[in-house]
């Protein structure tokens, strides 16, 4: 099949400036793969990337093609990837941060805090600070991409980076069998950290939003605690026999969120944060420090692409569940309304490249 030499794309110009454009076709380098993409999805991140809330950082400089949750087919190949057993017709799926290679982190496989990150000679971060997935073509690094089944959908398979974020979070979180599991916020991150959750054999799973993400989050297997309602920290202690929870995970970014966190947390837990708050948050480290607890940062989904793949292919009704709405990518700007602004009950919002 015959590539055309131009693709509809959607580009951020200037902080709040997307534009539905006719583009080239971008060439793939020698370790890179030509992708038609079929499904992205839209990530909070974007939402902000948009608003110009990492200026200088993401985008380093206009215009950029957002979109870093995709999946779609290899429709064509630098020289190099044959060599390393990629095929044209594969059906795949990426995830943003592509590491040099070469620095120590990289060769400790940590490749999200790559020592060169931001280097654009030598690594990418798609849809941030490479060109991404809003386009019916992309070019991806054979570093950043897995094969899916075919059994996949694309639709779900454009949440594979999400869900391996989560899962990193909760790993990184050395959650055992049976542990008691407090989410605080039930976005996409805090209801695939559910998912995976139960999937690493947790006991109680105890999750802490409002409304209809709540709701999702019930749905899922937690015990549900509505913030405008309850008061989280006696609602956990209650559930847990005054103990709190063995793990957290806080999916939220809000100050509150991190310190319920702290105030749930059982005496020799630990707490994982995905979250990014805007500011410093004032947390009760004397307590902390007292009750032997451990907190870990996450940086996007170091090695676990390909775990969160077969997993997904145990619940992948969940994983369908939580997308709620399809558009064209020519709809981007009904498509992002709807999910920045958290309209009409959405959670993952997927655009469909091809679709005209
Ligand atoms: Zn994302
Ligand atoms: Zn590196």
């Amino acid at each position: 099949m015959s590539i055309e030499k131009t693709m509809k794309a959607v580009r951020l110009n200037a902080p709040n400036d997307l534009e539905y454009i006719d583009l080239p076709t971008p060439e793939a380098g020698e370790f890179e793969v030509l992708v038609r993409v079929e499904s992205v999805s839209i990530c909070g991140t974007d939402a902000h990337i948009v608003t110009g809330d990492f200026p200088g950082m993401w985008p380093q400089e206009f215009p950029l093609i957002l979109g870093h949750e995709w999946a779609g087919e290899i429709v064509g190949m630098g020289e190099k990837c044959d060599d390393v057993g990629w095929k044209l017709g594969d059906r795949v799926c990426g995830i943003a941060n592509c590491g040099c290679g070469y620095c120590r982190n990289c060769l400790e496989g940590r490749f999200t805090i790559c020592l060169n990150y931001g280097n654009q000679k030598i690594h990418r971060m798609y849809g941030h600070i490479t060109d991404g997935a809003y386009a019916q073509y992309m070019v991806a690094s054979v570093k950043t991409i897995a094969k899916i089944p075919d059994e996949m959908s694309y639709d779900v398979a454009s949440c594979m980076d999400p869900l391996s974020i989560a899962l990193h979070v909760v790993e990184h979180s050395r959650i055992e069998v049976g542990d008691s599991v407090f989410i605080s916020g039930a976005g996409a991150q805090g209801l695939m950290s559910i998912i995976c959750a139960k999937t690493m054999g947790a006991g109680q799973i105890i999750c802490a939003d409002t409304g209809n993400r709540l709701e999702a989050a019930e749905k899922l297997g937690a015990t549900p605690i509505d913030f405008m309602k309850e008061k989280v920290v006696d609602r956990v202690k209650e559930l847990t026999e005054g103990l709190g929870a063995k793990r957290a995970i806080e999916c939220t970014g809000a100050p509150a969120g991190v310190q319920n966190c702290c105030n749930v947390i059982a005496r020799g837990g630990s707490i994982s944060i995905i979250g990014l708050p805007k500011e410093d948050v004032a947390i009760p480290i004397k307590q902390l420090v007292l009750d032997d607890v451990e907190i870990v940062g996450n940086r996007a989904n170091p090695n676990t692409l390909i775990k969160s793949i077969s997993m997904a292919m145990q619940h992948e009704q969940e994983i369908k569940d939580l997308i709620t709405h399809v558009f064209p990518l020519k709809d981007y700007a009904k498509a992002m309304d709807i999910f920045a602004n958290q309209k009409d009950g959405s959670l993952k919002v997927v655009m469909k490249p091809q679709m005209v």
